[in-house]
């Protein structure tokens, strides 16, 4: 029986990575790590990984949160990276068909925009057959007319046409915490909060690390065969640590999406369209809520805190309102917003977003393995290419055999629904139970779709709400989930779960603004942090709020 994946069982967890060599360690915490973590694990190897910050708190909860083959780099002849992430993104469905969903997308086509009709047709039709589409969910041309039908908002005068595809749509920070679950479940260990200082030498080969434990300052060695550097935008420093003639080989891009309330701009399906530069943005309705995105500009600030700038607020606002002359967004439309950096492998002569999304791995003489560049929709593949190495490094270095990659069928944590066919009977079955134990059918519902198979123990937390959370006056559905997220998910921080187990930050705002101190309270106590942590934890979490609503920026702007 797995030990839970639980804030309690950190400590443990440590000891456990320090007690003797594991076969692989994985640094970095984020959807590159936690693939890797679980491909390792399911091919028999004692795995571990480490995650400076909480699980997911770089790239991996700073996406556009879609699963997609990437239509726009079929532009750019990536036809083998549209290929694997097209059919990949199927995969990642079915493997998880409560975390990722399938996303109606219109392509409006406007006069000298981007693509033609002609265009658009074919570069569809070519994602379709290189995806391997379903039928059901293959490309459609449509008329002025029925585009306008589609999308009443959108300008007239411009528009020629439109194309209706199919994109998936997640969470990146539950698909991360999900696909690490799954691998703590089936025996690997995960810890977060934990920085690689150093790496530890034998015979001048790669053997461990030395990490340094952000919650206590405590330092541990952790000695492996084999380690994977998969820190994403961190790729180079990690790397320049382990050998300092090493140069640069990332070039990071900042990628902002703004949230908006869909009743300032009511889009009534997702879109892709042009920008007045000559790309192309999202706008994708979740939750009540609009978001819209993304920039793509070169970065080179503080890489575990970019910031939205004025520009790139401007840039995001004339977006929409150029589409969608009738909306005229303002700055204080603005409720949210999060701030991401792509990982690319650096090419000379190209601009941000000519830059190819592809992964690429390093091999050093030192023995360290690295891999950056990639997508979230690409990491199931990233990770057996990665664990492909890894055994043969093993049979190399001990004689050992492993299987073949194992993951193609696996569900992630929570997957367990009956594939992406049963997902809306497990749906119906699972709400009744909550209906019975006293949640609305839309309480219920929510925890179903948000946990999956694994809502029968969310549930669970239901009994001991009344006599528990009556000093915190804590609702049912959200003590349960502070409860499933301290026993299940390794929360430590309050940021932790209104951010990357439950995304409140970005798409309910307010919810967070109205139970911030009561979880604070929650979790101070059943954490027992001093007074200190305490302080940082609520200084931090305000901070957040204010930053996510973007203040500064929105006076200046408005
Ligand atoms: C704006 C934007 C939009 C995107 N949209 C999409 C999309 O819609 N679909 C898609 O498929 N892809 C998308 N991507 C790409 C995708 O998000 C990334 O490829 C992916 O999240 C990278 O994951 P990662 O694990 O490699 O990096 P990260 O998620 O950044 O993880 C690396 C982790 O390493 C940790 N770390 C660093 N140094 C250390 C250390 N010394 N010790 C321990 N841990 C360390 C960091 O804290 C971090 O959590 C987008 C990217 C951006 C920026």
């Amino acid at each position: 029986m797995s030990e839970f994946f639980s804030t309690q069982n950190r400590a443990r967890f440590i000891e456990q990575m320090c007690q003797k060599p594991l076969d692989l360690l994985v640094i970095g915490g984020g959807i590159t790590g936690a693939g890797i973590a679980l491909d390792a694990v399911t091919r028999g190897m004692r795995t571990g990984l480490l995650e400076m910050q909480d699980f997911a708190a770089g790239t991996s909860s700073r996406s556009t949160k879609l699963i997609h083959g990437g239509l726009r780099y079929l532009k750019q002849l990536e036809i083998k990276l549209v290929a694997e992430t097209g059919r990949e993104r199927k995969i990642v469905y079915e493997n998880g068909p409560h975390i990722t969903k399938a996303e109606p997308m219109l392509l409006p086509l406007v006069k000298d925009g981007s693509l033609s009709k002609w265009s658009a047709s074919l570069g569809l039709a070519v994602y379709d057959w290189l995806a391997k589409v379903p039928v059901s969910e293959r490309r459609r041309m449509l008329s002025v007319e029925e585009t306008k039908t589609m999308e009443p908002l959108l300008d007239n005068s411009s528009l020629i046409g439109g194309a209706h595809y199919y994109e998936y749509r997640t969470d990146d920070a539950r698909l991360t915490i999900e696909v690490l679950k799954e691998a703590v479940d089936r025996g690997g260990r995960a810890v977060n909060y934990m920085k690689v200082i150093d790496f530890l030498y034998k015979d001048k080969k790669i053997a461990g690390v030395v990490v340094e434990d952000q919650l206590t300052s405590d330092k541990h060695e952790i000695y492996a065969q084999v380690i994977v550097n998969a820190t994403g935008p961190w790729v180079d420093t990690l790397d320049v640590l382990n050998d300092t003639t090493k140069g640069e080989k990332l070039y990071l891009t900042k990628g902002v999406h703004i949230v908006v309330a869909q009743s300032r701009l009511p889009i009534r399906q997702a879109l892709y369209f042009d920008t007045p530069d000559g790309r192309m943005v999202f706008a994708i309705p979740r939750a009540g809520k609009t978001y819209i995105g993304t920039t793509d500009t070169p970065y080179k600030g503080n890489t575990a805190h970019p910031h939205m700038t004025n520009e790139d607020l401007t840039y995001l606002l004339n977006a929409v309102n150029h589409i969608f002359p009738s909306v005229q967004l303002v700055a204080s439309d603005v409720e949210s917003h999060w701030v991401g950096l792509r990982p690319l492998i650096r090419q000379t002569g190209k601009g941000p977003s000519e830059i190819s999304r592809k992964d690429e791995i390093f091999q050093y003489e030192s023995g360290l393995i690295s891999i950056a560049g990639g997508k979230l929709t690409g990491y199931r593949k990233m990770a057996e290419r990665i664990v492909n190495l890894v055994a043969i490094r093993l049979r190399q270095k001990e004689g050992r055999k492993f299987t073949a990659c194992q993951t193609h069928n696996l569900p992630v944590s929570g997957g367990n629904v009956g594939g992406s066919t049963g997902f809306e009977n497990f749906v119906k079955e699972k709400m009744q139970q909550g209906v019975l134990l006293g949640l609305t059918a839309g309480e219920s519902e929510k925890l179903v779709r948000m946990y999956g198979s694994n809502v029968g123990q969310v549930f669970s937390y239901l009994q001991n709400w009344k006599v528990e959370s009556a000093a915190y006056g804590l609702t049912p559905v959200l003590f349960a989930q502070l409860q499933y997220a301290l026993n299940h998910e390794m929360v430590v921080t309050p940021a932790d779960f209104f951010i990357r187990r439950t995304g409140a930050l970005y798409f309910h705002i307010d919810w967070v603004r109205n139970w911030e101190t009561v979880v604070w309270t929650y979790l101070m106590n059943e954490l027992k942090w001093s007074k200190e942590k305490a302080i940082e934890y609520r200084q931090q979490m305000r901070e957040l709020i204010q930053e996510a609503e973007g203040d500064a920026l929105m006076k200046n702007t408005k």
